[in-house]
């Protein structure tokens, strides 16, 4: 059996963050309908508390409730309060890993703003971090929470050969990089996975650590988490039949600072946008070009030339795209009050020239 004890803090423990999601929900008729539930119902220490029987004995857990929210409400200031207490977690000497409970339905942004922020630090110090949340309430009669925070729980807890520090998810018996956790289906249990390159939790692979591998060393420092009010305000757009050029020119007299184009195919965009992106660019406004397609690559130029100073996003999903543009334009302005000439394009090409991992 686990202690989950007042005083365990002061011993080697693995840290559990609670943020909400279908792993903390309810159903008010689990056994009719097990879908029709609230997110976010139950505390991080209940949670702990049912699957307790069934963690190691040696393994040691302190949680800590960070929020306890459906992710679809996710807000800016709550990332950075995250990330800030994940920092905080790294640097203390007691925890070995951390586990982050979340919801799925904006799991993906928290994977890559996590990465972006904190992946080379956990990198440094050699402890993961795993992300993991369920698509079934915590009392449907096959919950699939418990399994899942017992397998992060392992993960963040287990020495694994050769397998380095770094931000990591666990779904359906799977892991993967957080930043490579989407969720691509709307009720399938391994919805949040499905397209991910990924390992059976317990027998991970020599292919895929070397993906992460590949990966982590494309990586040299972490981006500056903006303070909670400090967020750029970047926005996603999606180019579709009949798309209008007002749908650009109605943000060129607002406070808007990036915008994301959701293109059709390899990321291209309906030629009514076309004139006003170019105003977009000289208003100042930051452009990324990503696919509405959910896979593949977005390349500078291809499949024509981009307008001068918009970037692809090469494997980065919109909803990645955003936070990686918002983080760029957020280390473009800390650059800047320090002298450095950095442009969020220096940034966000560092990111975005990730390769896919297969
Ligand atoms: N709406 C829920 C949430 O994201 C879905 C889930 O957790 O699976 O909080």
């Amino acid at each position: 059996m686990s202690t989950i004890e007042n005083n365990a803090e002061h011993s080697p423990h693995i840290l559990v963050l609670g943020m909400g999601g279908t792993i903390a929900g309810v159903a008010g008729r689990p056994a009719e309908n097990p879908m029709q539930y609230e997110a976010g119902q139950i505390e991080i220490a209940s949670l702990l508390a049912h699957i307790q029987a069934a963690v190691p004995g040696d393994i040691k857990l302190v949680s800590q409730q960070v929020a306890n929210i459906n992710s679809r409400n996710l807000t800016e200031p709550l990332l950075s309060l995250l990330g800030e207490t994940v920092r905080v977690a790294l640097d203390n000497s007691m925890v070995k890993g951390i586990v982050i409970t979340h919801g799925t339905d904006t799991i993906e942004e928290t994977g890559v703003f996590l990465q972006l922020t904190c992946g080379k630090f956990a990198q440094n110090l050699g402890k993961r971090v795993i992300l993991t949340g369920a698509m079934l309430p915590a009392n449907a009669p096959k919950a699939d929470g418990p399994s899942n925070l017992l397998d992060a729980i392992r993960w963040a807890s287990t020495p694994i050969d050769n397998c380095p520090g770094g931000i990591y998810a666990v779904m359906h018996g799977r892991g993967c990089l957080a930043m490579d956790l989407a969720k691509r289906h709307g009720t399938a249990l391994n919805a949040p996975i499905q397209a991910s390159p990924s390992s059976s939790v317990g027998l991970i692979n020599p292919s895929w650590l070397s993906g992460v591998k590949a990966v982590q060393a494309l990586w040299n420092e972490d981006l500056p988490i903006p303070k909670g009010n400090e967020w750029p305000w970047v926005e996603i757009l999606t180019s579709h039949a009949g798309a209008r050029s007002e749908t650009i020119t109605h943000w060129l007299s607002s406070k808007v600072k990036g915008l994301v184009l959701a293109g059709t195919g390899m990321g291209g965009f309906h030629d009514a946008w076309r004139e006003s992106l170019v105003a977009a660019v000289k208003h100042g406004i930051a452009l990324v070009r990503t696919s509405r397609t959910g896979a593949g690559e977005t390349a500078q130029d291809l499949p024509e030339a981009d307008i001068v100073g918009c970037l692809a996003s090469g494997s980065l999903s919109a909803p990645r795209a955003r936070i990686a543009l918002q983080l760029a334009l957020n280390a473009e302005k800390q650059a800047q009050s320090a002298g450095k000439s950095l442009t969020w394009q220096d940034f966000f090409a560092r990111i975005a020239v990730l390769p896919v991992i297969r």
